[in-house]
């Protein structure tokens, strides 16, 4: 066995408020220099919406690794590997700007100009950052989707709520949406650096952070194309691909990301995970897409086995980080309690960037009535009726598998109760 450290991140979903505090401050470290305007390493989506870059879930639309069948199941295109290396000297369809968007700013001069007694505040069109030019039309965004969730088209449909029909209604009433932050996985096994032809791209040894050489890049965009999640940017006027860099040196002096620090909703928890180096291509090649989630799960150690120790020690890991993996909050989440679960396994590159599911409150007659929602002896009971779909859950962590799903949900429902009783000064509900 040849173990590895990771540094791994969970997000816990039920806590995001979509605030974009961690976008912001992430940009204002990373990305505030000139050609990484539309780049935001951090970004923080509306669930379900087309997500930054636009549409960056549909694999078949940027000719990667994947199409969906008829049946709606996800299918490798060839013989199980990523397409990307036979694509090397045809660089699939890259996104373009608009599907990322046109970074703009305004015309502050025509703004502040306008006569002291304008009726409305003046509007200027917005320029944009990369020619100069005004943009006629702005069609996209970091988080076009804002708020709108299942409810976009409805509400697009009529959006006069005094005249909209009893089944419009019932369709805004099962509409849902929550928040995605999203920054570069880290991957165990990632397709941006098995793409690049120049070597560029590293995933370091000794914490397992993915990084663009920027003297060996020479801009060749093949690991924009071969990252499913699009988490790497190329910069026109450097010429180079950037991407997150999980803020190394913040970590390398014991500080949290930036993204980390300042999360308003405290849902981000770091830490170390040991595993198995040897098992990581063939776990990621296991034939079921949905055996992925339990297939990763594997190759992740436990660290307080004396055997993965002796093994951590033998594969030169310091005691240091060994003591770190042991007492990770994350090692808790993803492996004892399995509340966090990967974003996309079906993608094959052993995403490190976990996430614990949204609890959402059921809609059903029982709730209607008055009943408690978020009792967790009605959640429990009615999970299928959530707001949010286990389904559409499922789709995003776990291929479609709503079993590990469930278990989380059931096991965030229980806490829930029985802390609400706690604090209520109640007996804890131990059902
Ligand atoms: Fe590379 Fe994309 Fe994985 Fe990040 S998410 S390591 S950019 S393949
Ligand atoms: Fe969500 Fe935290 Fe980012 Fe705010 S700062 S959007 S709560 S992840």
């Amino acid at each position: 066995m040849r173990v590895m450290a990771q540094i791994a991140m969970v997000m816990n979903l039920d806590k995001c408020i979509g605030c974009h505090t961690c976008s912001v401050t992430c940009k204002q470290t990373w990305t505030n220099r000139s050609g990484t305007e539309y780049m935001w390493f951090n970004n923080v989506e509306t669930r379900p919406g087309g997500g930054y870059p636009k549409g960056w879930e549909d694999q078949d639309r940027w000719h990667g690794g994947w199409k969906r069948k008829a049946n709606g199941k996800l299918v490798p295109r060839s013989g199980g590997r990523l397409q990307v290396l036979s694509h090397i000297f045809a660089n699939p369809r890259l996104p373009e700007i608009e599907e990322y968007y046109e970074p703009w700013t305004y015309e502050y001069d025509k703004l502040l100009s306008a006569p002291k007694d304008s009726k409305h505040f003046p509007v200027a069109r917005p320029i944009s950052q990369i020619t100069g030019e005004p943009i006629d039309k702005v069609s996209w965004g970091p988080n076009w989707d804002d708020d709108l969730g299942g409810g976009e088209q409805v509400l697009k449909d009529d959006p006069i709520l005094d005249n909209i029909s009893t089944k419009v209604k019932a369709e805004i009433e099962q509409s849902f949406m929550f928040y995605l932050p999203r920054i570069c996985e880290h991957c165990l096994n990632p397709t941006c650096m098995a793409a690049c032809p120049s070597g560029a791209i590293y995933k370091r040894t000794e914490d397992g952070i993915v990084l663009v050489d920027q003297d060996r890049c020479k801009g060749w965009r093949m690991c924009v194309s071969a990252c499913p999640y699009k988490k790497v940017y190329f910069n026109h006027q450097t010429g180079k691909a950037e991407k997150c860099t999980l803020c190394y040196p913040r970590l390398e002096v014991g500080e949290p990301t930036i993204c980390s620090e300042t999360c308003v909703g405290r849902l981000r928890y770091l830490g170390v995970m040991l595993y198995d180096a040897d098992r990581v291509v063939d776990a990621a090649a296991v034939e079921d897409p949905q055996d992925l989630y339990e297939a990763q799960l594997d190759i992740l150690l436990d660290p307080r086995d004396p055997e993965v120790v002796a093994a951590a020690e033998a594969s030169g890991i310091s005691a240091e980080w060994i003591t770190a993996a042991q007492e990770s909050p994350v090692l808790a989440l993803i492996k004892d309690y399995r509340l966090a679960l990967p974003l996309h396994p079906e993608y094959r590159t052993m995403p490190m960037v976990w996430y614990v599911p949204p609890l959402s409150p059921v809609v059903d007659a029982v709730t209607a009535a008055g009943a408690d929602a978020e009792d967790h002896r009605i959640l429990l009971t009615t999970l299928s009726k959530m707001r949010i779909p286990l389904d559409y859950l499922a789709e995003l962590l776990t291929a479609g598998d709503t079993k590990p799903v469930e278990l989380a949900l059931r096991r965030l429902a229980a806490m829930r109760s029985y802390m609400r009783n706690i604090n209520l000064g109640m007996e804890p509900n131990t059902e």
